[in-house]
């Protein structure tokens, strides 16, 4: 195994830490030596900094995974000694378990039980997809006579990931898993918001013994580092989680170079209250669903459908718990914490006044904390009512903690609304009646329904994806590992 003697990843240099590249199996810097600074969303202080990477490190870290994936002892291994490394990493996290998810926290400013959350789920991945490696198999096909023929699942080569900032440790595990677990070697490029904890595994990758190369993490800006990558034509395959217009930018390079690529993208994604809905279990996870992460997750229960009967009744519970919510820092572990930037907190705020000028009422709001520093990024959660349902406020990702409410009239409406728009993530659906559990969870256009439940971040081993706007292609659970990996079909005749 390649590594520098110091293998320390989290150089401390006064307050501030600078961390580097993990690329062939060494930590080194950006060849231009630039570098971005890493400011914790709860006080926007500088508290590290990452490479700011160029075309020429995105070409050494691809070229070392090709190396990797052509020569290296990875291509050699069998699929079971590739889930054991898998399953050390998984241990190793657990090891490093409050070191990573407190710098999670800090790095995006989601409240720490958050970045405990984060970090079981990736040890979680990580032992799932150990666990998987060599169950995924191909098939022998019944063929001419003479013949046998089988099919075998093939790793594509190099995958390139482009992580996002809201869940970097989930989002990482779920990708590097699987596409390990198939034999593929990776290059990572985190969000330049939130890069930190990539590193750290990219690192402890190396510690489980994942050959140099298997698993390079080049930090950089989108428009830099990111598009480098996409369009590198040594990359097989891109796996991209991130808002739809970025993803429209990987699709465009990917295309020019022929290549597969999986997109999670954003959501718009209902919860249907009807009026047997079990309202002590469903409300208290309808709020949890908007302001879980600052609302900064793709499959946020955005939109809130409420049957008429009820609708004043959950209107007025659900502005009692709104009003109660207070954004703190990350550190206070409150109910929510900062936005991750300034940017986000601006564009959020723009979208909510937005929605009021196009006729939205708010219903109720919560509060930011009297002792959340200056610096921060926070926004007030907020609850729309007497939304219209196609209105921008319920057509567009916020990505904030902003719930757009409105009411309907029966099955046929509620299944008309909750799909009424281009995205098709997640759905929550709320009733007592079985039947139409049934009838309404198989009519909804989603990657995940959730009946009397929501939640997409639980569940390492339910497929995940969209519909529409909200992406193609399946990460987590099985279904992952088709994605990546080609079937191949091998056919011998009996001479
Ligand atoms: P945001 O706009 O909130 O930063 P993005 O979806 O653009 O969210 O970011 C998700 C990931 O995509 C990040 O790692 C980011 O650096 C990367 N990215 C952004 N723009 C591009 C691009 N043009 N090409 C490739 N990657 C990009």
């Amino acid at each position: 195994m390649l590594k520098t003697p110091d293998t320390t990843l989290l150089r401390t240099v006064g307050e501030e830490r600078a961390a580097l590249n993990v690329i062939g199996g060494r930590m080194v810097g950006a060849q231009s030596g630039a570098r971005i600074e890493v400011a914790c969303p709860s006080d926007g202080k500088v508290f590290a900094s990452v490479p700011q990477s160029g075309e020429v490190d995105v070409d050494a870290a691809v070229r070392s995974a090709r190396q990797a994936f052509e020569t290296g002892p990875w291509s050699r291994m069998t699929a079971a000694e590739r889930g054991r490394i898998l399953s050390r990493l998984s241990a190793l996290v657990e090891v490093h378990a409050d070191e990573l998810a407190a710098l999670e926290s800090r790095d995006t400013g989601k409240p720490a039980r958050q970045g405990v959350a984060d970090v079981t789920a990736a040890i979680r991945y990580y032992e799932y997809y150990g666990g998987a490696a060599d169950k995924a198999h191909g098939d022998q096909i019944p063929f001419l006579d003479g013949y046998t023929a089988f099919t075998s699942r093939e790793p594509h080569g190099v995958v390139a990931g482009i992580i996002p900032w809201n869940y970097p440790l989930q989002i990482l595990a779920r990708v590097a898993g699987a596409a390990l677990a198939m034999g593929n070697t990776l290059v990572i490029k985190p969000a330049e918001d939130a890069s930190l904890t990539s590193l750290r595994i990219a690192d402890l990758a190396l510690e489980a013994g994942c050959p140099a190369g298997v698993f390079n993490v080049v930090t950089g800006y989108g428009g830099e580092a990111g598009a480098a990558l996409s369009a590198h034509p040594g990359v097989d395959y891109v796996t991209f989680t991130g808002s739809t217009g970025t993803g429209t930018a990987i699709q465009q390079a990917a295309a020019l170079n022929n290549r597969g690529v999986t997109m999670e993208l954003g959501g718009k994604s209902p919860q249907i209250l009807f009026a047997d809905a079990d309202l002590d279990a469903a409300l208290p996870v309808v709020v949890n669903a908007i302001i879980q992460n600052g609302g900064q997750t793709c499959s946020a229960g955005s939109r809130l459908l409420v049957e008429k009967p009820i609708h004043d009744e959950v209107m007025a519970a659900l502005a009692r718990s709104f009003s109660a919510l207070v954004a703190e820092p990350h550190h206070a572990d409150g109910d929510l914490g900062p936005l991750i930037n300034a940017r986000q907190a601006e564009r959020v705020a723009a979208m909510i006044e937005a929605a009021e000028k196009d006729g939205a009422e708010i219903v109720a709001q919560g509060s930011v904390a009297d002792d959340a520093p200056e610096g921060g990024h926070y926004r007030a959660p907020v609850l729309f009512g007497g939304v219209d349902p196609l209105s921008q406020l319920a057509q567009e990702e916020v990505f904030g903690p902003v719930l757009a409410a409105f009411s309907f009239e029966g099955e046929e409406e509620a299944v008309r609304l909750a799909n009424g728009t281009q995205y098709g993530l997640v759905a929550g659906v709320w009733t007592r009646d079985g039947g139409r559990q049934h009838r309404v969870a198989r009519r909804i256009r989603a990657g995940q329904v959730y009946v009397n439940a929501y939640g997409a971040g639980g569940g390492v081993e339910l497929p995940f994806g969209g519909f529409g706007r909200s992406g193609h292609g399946r990460e987590k659970g099985f279904e992952a590992l088709y994605d990546m990996s080609a079937t191949k079909t091998t056919v011998f005749r009996h001479i």
